[in-house]
């Protein structure tokens, strides 16, 4: 059964790399039907901390990726620390798992203790700089005599435990996307430590106990952690535990093919959820980012990522990240998501904006949803859903962000139609158009006569379950009724309606382009007690 681990270092936020690595040993575990685990790498406890650790585990869960075993989840009232049963997950709740690691290495001679201090071993790194021969560690307590070890072990000197490189180690490794990779163990680096002389275990010695322990199968990764695995695999082979299989995947870069970095922009989750990227679109991006299906295809949902995803398809070349995509890719996810749901996200933009003022008090933003499923809700909560899902379909087509929605609506809320025209803005307005102003007088006069169609405040039943409101994509009569004043203006001036229509839009909303004027109105009448709306007589 495949066992994969996710295990970020909590100095900070989750980052895209982290992100990506995250979520490709996701979808192999949900693919292969396997656990995805999360451990949590606290052992620097100077740069670890717990609010960054939870700020990880909260933007993995914003993701959408959930985890089999590891910390329990931030947003879970549970009194259990951890899910699974072969914890702790945290390295910082390990020591008496790697001390007993390392008491069985030091019992079969794996390690040593090496009583070389350190300015000691500076120097010597630095003759071997000089005399330009490789800095490993030169073996003087590896081949001291068995007797001084044991005396100055009584002595209770300080010593650090190494690790026992013999001379001709070789290593090989068949990483899924690197191929074969081998390295001549002792020419790369020598005998190295595994605890340090305040006891302390060092990282890659953590890694291997606890990968081996934890049942890893496959240990996916970032590049950058190739050359632990070589002393991994020592360290495995040492205590006799199976090695994972290993997938090193390449780097992400930036558009300049360097790094990616704070230079390039937004790098952290975080950022991408409070502008209003869609979980699903970041993680059908990410999981774009050195993976294909090997087609063309782009567009994925969870589901359709989990089913094609293999790590054989992984790419070996770096990716490269590229934010205008992820923002079209962002679009195309958000216009297609169920009205009901894509209501519910924009609400809480045009709320958290001010634009829709949350209405009486048993509503809130999950009216939408909660309508949609047919619960009963009260004449105010009906008026504001219907409005808000109008608004939605409306503004549908012309969001990338869903942050996009706020200033979309309050456009179409506060435009000063009669402002425009009184102050005369209005001839600086139509005069590029040529001959707009006496339409723009008609619909003024029309205005102050309180003649201008705007769609019905909806006024439900509510005895009822859903709203009668007019359905979100089914013809609205009101469009109907609207055509027939558009057409009635162009009698009054003696125009063809065709030549109307742009010469409206342009005097009711300010603007050559945009949503259907008459779906403008139908939304300015919807918006009659549900939003303060300047231009409309309330
Ligand atoms: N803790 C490491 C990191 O944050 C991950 C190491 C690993 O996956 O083996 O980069």
């Amino acid at each position: 059964l495949v066992r994969v681990r996710f295990a970020p270092s909590p100095t900070g936020n989750l980052h895209v790399g982290g992100a990506r690595t995250a979520l490709f040993n996701w979808l192999y575990a949900r693919n292969q039907g396997g656990y995805f685990i999360i451990r949590i790498e606290d052992t620097d406890q100077a740069r670890s901390s717990r609010a960054s650790e939870l700020a990880v585990l909260r933007d993995l869960r914003w993701l959408g990726l959930d985890w089999d075993e590891g910390p329990a989840y931030p947003d879970e009232p549970t009194t259990e620390p951890y899910r699974g049963e072969r914890g702790p997950y945290r390295q910082s709740e390990r020591s008496a798992i790697y001390e007993a690691a390392a008491a069985k290495l030091i019992e079969s001679g794996a390690v040593y203790p090496c009583f070389c201090t350190e300015e000691q071993l500076e120097r010597k790194r630095r003759l071997a700089e000089a005399e330009h021969r490789a800095p490993q560690y030169d073996g003087t307590c590896r081949d001291a005599d068995p007797a001084l070890i044991r005396k100055r072990l009584q002595r209770g000197d300080p010593y650090t435990l190494r690790f026992r490189v013999p001379a001709g180690t070789r290593v090989e490794i068949r990483d899924v996307i690197r191929g074969d990779i081998a390295w001549d163990a002792n020419a790369t680096i020598g005998d190295f430590i595994i605890v340090r002389s305040s006891g302390l275990p060092v990282y890659n010695f953590c890694v291997a106990v606890d990968d081996a322990l934890m049942g890893i199968t496959t240990v996916i990764r970032a590049e950058e952690h190739l050359t632990n695995t070589l002393r991994q695999a020592l360290i495995l082979d040492a205590l006799g535990y199976d090695r994972p299989q290993y997938a090193h995947v390449s780097l992400i870069l930036g558009a300049d093919r360097q790094k990616l970095s704070k230079r390039h922009g937004a790098t952290s989750i975080d950022q991408y959820a409070r502008e209003g990227f869609l979980p699903e679109a970041m993680m059908n991006y990410l999981a774009l980012l050195g993976w294909n299906d090997g087609t063309e295809r782009e567009i994925y949902s969870v589901e359709e990522l989990i089913k094609a995803f293999s790590l054989d398809r992984i790419t070996k070349s770096a990716a490269v990240f590229d934010a205008n995509k992820l923002r079209w890719m962002n679009g195309l996810h958000l216009r297609s998501m169920p009205p009901e749901k894509l209501c519910g996200v924009l609400i809480r933009f045009w709320l958290d904006a001010n634009v829709i003022q949350r209405p009486a008090e048993e509503i809130d933003v999950d009216v939408p949803t909660r309508a949609a499923a047919g619960v009963a809700q009260s004449a105010s909560a009906l008026r504001f859903w219907v409005f808000t899902s109008r608004a939605t379909e409306l503004l549908r087509g012309s969001i990338e962000l869903a942050k996009d929605c706020v200033p979309l609506l309050q456009d179409i809320l506060e435009y000063p139609l009669e402002e425009t025209i009184e102050s005369g803005d209005s001839d600086e307005l139509l005069t590029p158009q040529g001959g707009f102003l006496d339409i723009a007088t008609a619909v003024l006069e029309r205005y102050r006569k309180g003649e201008i169609p705007f769609g019905d405040e909806i006024e439900p039943d509510p005895e009822m379950m859903v709203p009668n409101a007019p359905s979100l994509t089914s013809e609205d009569p009101f469009i109907e009724d609207w055509k027939a004043w558009v057409k009635g203006i162009g009698t009054q001036l003696g125009r063809k309606s065709k030549r109307l229509f742009h010469p409206i839009r342009l005097v009711m909303t300010g603007r050559m382009t945009g949503p259907d004027v008459g779906e403008i109105m139908r939304i300015l009448g919807l918006a009659k007690g549900v939003v303060q709306v300047p231009y409309v007589p309330l």
